[in-house]
This record gives C-alpha cells, structure tokens and sequence, in this order.
C-alpha cells in the first residue's frame, strides 16, 4: 500500500446530538450532500453517512450519524454512541431552551461514550439574526468552560458547516494517528 492508500483506512465515527429540531439533520445533508430542507421532519435523515474528507492533505473518512428523531422521547440509545470518537453537540441560537439542554447532552454523551471524544458544540441557525436568543458570547463561554470548540452555523445559508465538521476530524485525526 502506498501511503495514500493507508490514510483511507481511517474511519471515525461522528455523532450529531441535540435536541430535536435544531437542524441536526440539515448540517449533515447540508455537508454530505449540499442539500437543505426548508420543512424537514425527522424523518429525513439516514442513519449514518460517510463523507471521504482531505485532512492535511491525507483522505479520511468521516462516519456522521444521525439521530431519526428519537431524541424527542429522549431515548437515544447507547448503541448510538458506541465507538464514537467525535460529537456535534447542536443548539439553536434562536431557542433558547436548547442551549439550556446542552448540560444534559453532555452528560449522556459522557456516559456513553469515550471521555475524550473530541466534541464540539454547534449554534446552528446563525442566519436567523431578527430571533437569536443566544448570544455568541454565551456560546463561547459555555464551550469554553466545558473544554469544548465552538462554532456557529447555518445550515440554510451553508456559513461554517464544513468548517464545525472540518474541526472535529481534524482534532482526531491529530490525535489518533
Ligand atoms: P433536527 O431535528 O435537529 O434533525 O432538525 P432538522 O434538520 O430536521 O431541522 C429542523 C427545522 O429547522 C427544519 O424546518 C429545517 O429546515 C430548519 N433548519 C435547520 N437548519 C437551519 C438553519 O441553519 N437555518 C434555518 N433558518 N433553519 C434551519
Ligand atoms: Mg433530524
């Protein structure tokens, strides 16, 4: 194999976590796929996606798992998080109840999963400025404090959604190879 060839054996389980309706679903399709849906239910999402990406010039692949809406009756099962080594941890900064939400999302991804899980947390619908509840600087002091990157994204308007996964696989594969 040359050294190329070994670089595509690099396969890293990412899990989108979140309360329900945050776009979890559209920054993956917005990702995988440059597809948005301006009324998606959610059911839409498959339950993984894996996505080739060029880490430092070397080709990984990303493993993105979706929830299929289970997240509502708050049972996302441990299966889910099992090997996972990153998590997008997803708010909507225009609902502040699921910033709130993110205490818990942290703690049951801990209990699942890996502690070092590399784990970034993502206010999603930047575009929606006329209706933020969370500003910025809450964000970045949440993640901060929690050892966290942070990022805000749009899923609509594609702003910083290859970047927030770019982080994330790039952290692991700094770690892991
Ligand atoms: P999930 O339940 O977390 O998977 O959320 P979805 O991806 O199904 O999105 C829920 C709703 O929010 C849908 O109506 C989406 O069109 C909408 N949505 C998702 N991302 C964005 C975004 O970045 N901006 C705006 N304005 N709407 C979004
Ligand atoms: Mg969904």
């Amino acid at each position: 194999y040359s050294e190329e060839d070994r670089a595509e054996d690099y396969l890293f389980k990412v899990v989108l976590i979140g309360d329900s309706a945050v776009g979890k679903s559209n920054l993956l399709a917005r990702f995988a796929r440059d597809e948005f849906y301006p009324n998606s239910k959610s059911t839409i999402g498959v339950e993984f996606q894996t996505q080739k990406m060029d880490i430092n010039g070397k080709e990984v692949k990303a493993q993105i798992w979706d929830t299929a809406g289970q997240e509502r009756f708050r049972a996302v099962t441990s299966a889910y998080y099992r090997g996972a080594v990153g998590a997008l941890l997803v708010y909507d900064i225009s609902r502040r109840q699921t910033f709130d939400s993110i205490g818990r999302w942290l703690n049951e991804l801990h209990t699942h999963s890996d502690m070092n899980v590399v784990t970034i947390l993502v206010g999603n619908k930047s575009d929606l400025k006329d209706a933020r509840e969370v500003t910025t600087a809450e964000g970045k002091a949440l993640a901060e404090a929690q050892g966290l990157f942070f990022m805000e994204t749009s899923a609509l308007d594609s702003s910083n959604v290859t970047a927030a996964f770019q982080t994330v696989v790039t952290e692991i594969y700094n770690i892991l190879s």
